[in-house]
């Protein structure tokens, strides 16, 4: 994997005016040229037709699909997505492509950050409606989305590329593997593990039962279907003392272990 982008730059300079084209373009091909299937031992993946718009890269051996989401400088806390209602039924449907989140240097001289969002991992609690567009706009009445970067748990994120550095495959592997493992079952499950997971891993080393019961509310908002927080909270807790990232001490008393 080469993070340089240069070339392509001066590829697409040549052909297009617009800023964003350009973008679309140099990350694509860079993209279409370094990226290997995280999934697999795929060691490239493959672009779509051009009109396939959903989905951008596919793995021809494992069957594993890609959308690419670029930026400038940072990835950041929220990106823009499509069509709100079209992307929760997508969620609901299991449709949706595992996301590639890129961001670049100025003028497209290297990449800087790549991260991959694997598809279990889109939960419709982060996913954010945008406001309805106004009566005179274009596409009036259409309902857009931004996905919530911040309400994934970091162990949900597979970082490839960080600040210019190349991760080794190995680790993404190990780290893609785990969350297969982890977030195999359906959205609602894996949905409240990814929850617990972003409180466990923002506490101290060690905390109680009553500072988990805080989030109560929090909890309730993102799962307003359960009528029982805090019996899921202590469930949630059982299963990850279970694959070591919690230890139990006495009682209501725990100590994080990553
Ligand atoms: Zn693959």
């Amino acid at each position: 994997m080469n993070i340089s982008m240069h070339a392509y730059y001066k590829d697409a300079v040549k052909l297009y005016k617009s800023r964003s084209q350009i973008a679309r373009v140099v990350t694509e091909n860079w993209c279409r040229d370094n990226m290997y299937c995280p999934f697999c031992n795929n060691t490239s993946v493959k672009p779509f037709e051009n009109n396939k718009k959903v989905y951008d890269f596919f793995c021809d051996n494992c069957g594993q699909q890609y959308q690419l989401k670029s930026k400038f400088s940072n990835i950041g806390k929220s990106i823009p997505d499509g069509e709100y209602h079209t992307m929760i039924r997508a969620i609901n449907e299991n449709r949706t492509p595992n996301l590639l989140l890129l961001s670049y240097l100025s003028d497209f001289i290297a990449v800087k950050n790549l991260v991959l969002l694997p598809k279990n991992l889109l939960f419709p609690n982060n996913i954010i409606k945008r406001k309805q567009l106004s009566v005179n706009a274009r596409r009036a009445g259409w309902t857009g989305c931004n996905i919530d970067i911040s309400g994934i748990c970091d162990d949900g994120k597979v970082k490839i590329i960080e600040k210019g550095i190349v991760i080794d495959f190995a680790d993404v592997r190990a780290k893609v593997h785990n969350i297969e493992r982890l977030f195999s079952s359906d959205f609602k499950t894996g949905s409240w593990l990814n929850d617990i997971l972003l409180i466990v891993t923002s506490q101290k080393e060690y905390f109680d039962l009553d500072k988990m019961y805080s989030y109560s509310d929090f909890l309730k908002l993102r799962h307003p279907e359960n009528n029982n927080i805090r019996a899921k909270i202590r469930q949630q807790l059982q299963f990850l003392r279970d694959e070591g990232y919690v230890e139990f001490l006495d009682r209501g008393n725990y100590r994080r272990l990553r």
